[in-house]
């Protein structure tokens, strides 16, 4: 991953006002980097973000914004992390209430550490990322070899 990350950001609802308060106290991190966001979630940043750049006067971050979580803006997430587009995952989830798609959060989980992305999931985890020095620099995560499985496919397909 480049100096310049794509950062991916989600929360489910009890956890949008954790996630727009840890998003104003690093506002000034993310207008070195560009965004994907689920729907509501991607709202209430972009408007937080512009709001804080109008202040100081610089220029917001890109935001691009998916599909809300429940219609599908979880696996639009994955399938951008299998494409290799997306460098990070700040994931806060509800341990406390299940939701609709929880097969789609399942598998947003298992493709972030499928893919060796940097995963948050709680505050503490996030600002252990944002502060790391590796934050600031280019990384390969290390992706192990699941050659066998390309193979199984092409088998598969014959
Ligand atoms: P939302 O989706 O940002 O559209 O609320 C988040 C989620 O529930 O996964």
């Amino acid at each position: 991953m480049k100096k310049k990350k794509v950062i991916a950001i989600v929360a489910h609802d009890n956890r949008k006002k954790d996630m727009i308060e840890w998003v104003t106290w690093n506002w000034k991190e993310f207008i070195h980097h560009s965004l994907v966001c689920t729907g509501t979630t991607g709202s209430l940043v972009e408007n937080k973000l512009i709001e804080k750049c109008r202040e100081n006067d610089v220029i917001p971050p890109d935001i691009v914004r998916l599909k809300s979580g429940p219609l599908g803006g979880d696996q639009q997430l994955g399938a951008l992390i299998c494409e290799g587009k997306v460098d990070m995952l700040i994931f806060f989830w509800d341990p406390m209430q299940p939701q609709p798609h929880d097969v789609d959060v399942k598998a947003l989980l298992r493709i972030s550490t499928l893919y060796n992305i940097p995963t948050a999931t709680n505050r503490s985890t996030a600002d252990f990322i944002i502060s790391s020095k590796l934050f600031h620099q280019e990384y390969e995560p290390i992706l192990k070899d699941y050659g066998a499985y390309i193979k199984r496919d092409l088998d598969f397909n014959q």
